[in-house]
């Protein structure tokens, strides 16, 4: 009998649609209260963690659900379900990854349909996400986003439509696997990174998105004392705006450090164009390129890497390499 823990934190997968069709969360989680049919031998334990629309999840959050999960694992838990708001489902997600070891399956799900509405894919994919958890073939895939019969890496899956339940999506490399009839098939490998220990989170750590036609007006605003970092999604293989490259060069010499992936939904950010504001120079400025990660992963990354008190050389190595 394998002991699964369901963490509940949130989302669509928890509210319902009210007469006016809008959509609210609830006082009492119908997730939590909804018979799930388990196939095989598992015992589920629920702990109703958090009940919160997944744009008000902070990355103290995530570093409770973290230590949640660490105690589970200690107690001697066989595998780990996390529910949560699809928004920024792929935030905690990647976070857990990089900061929880690699010993147990542990799943993140959602939904795009509340718990009452016509073809509501909640407790579907909460099932599906059990199944998973529960496989022996789960164990060593490092956390795990199941939707909508697909099995997707934390690291590379993304949020691509507002409404479609078909909204997770992973750029560039696919699914790490799919689920047919409860039965989850892996049909790629995961390569392991570096996984952090850590027990507080810094703040003032930015996104920004360049455009054509950027300035330095931004950067200008973020170059404070209390800024710990920021992340770029630049142009195209990236690239920057020249305007740009005054604020920029001030932020890194204030020892604020930088990374740059590129806002295209697909490939990785390389120093390739050498012009004034391409990658080359960006590279030589002291701009660390971090290559197959979104600008949200990768912020998630730096926040990670800073609060495990790396800097330097060693925050761009843990940075720079999407598997690192
Ligand atoms: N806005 C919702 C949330 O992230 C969306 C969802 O859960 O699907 O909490």
């Amino acid at each position: 009998m394998k002991t699964i823990l369901a963490i509940h934190t949130g989302g669509t997968i928890s509210m319902s649609q009210n007469s006016e069709g809008e959509v609210v969360p609830n006082a009492t989680n119908p997730i939590a209260q909804k018979q799930v049919i388990l196939k095989g031998k598992i015992n589920l334990v629920t702990d109703e963690m958090f009940n919160l629309p997944s744009p008000h999840v902070t990355p103290e959050i995530m570093l409770k659900i973290m230590k949640r999960i660490k105690k589970a694992i200690a107690d001697g838990v066989d595998g780990v379900v996390v529910t949560h708001g699809t928004d920024t489902l792929e935030e905690t997600a990647y976070f857990l990854d990089l900061t929880l070891p690699n010993t147990v399956p542990i799943v993140v799900t959602g939904a795009m349909r509340s718990s009452n509405e016509i073809g509501s894919d909640g407790l579907y994919n909460f099932t599906s996400a059990i199944s998973v958890a529960a496989a022996d073939e789960s164990y060593g895939k490092g956390v795990l986003v199941v939707m909508n019969d697909e099995i997707h890496t934390a690291r590379y899956v993304t949020k691509t439509h507002t409404t479609n339940v078909a909204t997770f999506r992973t750029p560039t490399f696919g699914p790490i696997g799919v689920i047919s009839k409860d039965r989850p098939y892996y049909f790629q490998k995961l390569i392991t990174g570096e996984v952090c220990n850590i027990d507080q989170v810094v703040d003032h750590v930015y996104l920004l998105k360049a455009y054509s036609g950027m300035e330095s007006t931004l950067f200008e605003a973020i170059d404070n004392p209390d800024t710990n970092g920021l992340v770029i999604e630049g142009l195209g293989a990236g690239n920057l705006p020249p305007q740009t490259l005054p604020g920029i060069q001030k932020i890194l010499d204030d020892d604020i450090p930088i990374v740059l992936v590129s806002r295209c939904y697909n490939g990785v950010a390389q120093e390739i164009y050498d012009y004034e504001g391409g990658g080359i120079q960006l590279k030589k400025m002291g701009i660390t390129l971090c290559q197959g990660l979104n600008g949200q992963k990768a912020r998630i990354k730096l926040l990670v890497g800073l609060s495990a008190g790396k800097k330097g050389d060693e925050l761009t190595k843990f940075v720079k390499d999407a598997v690192s």
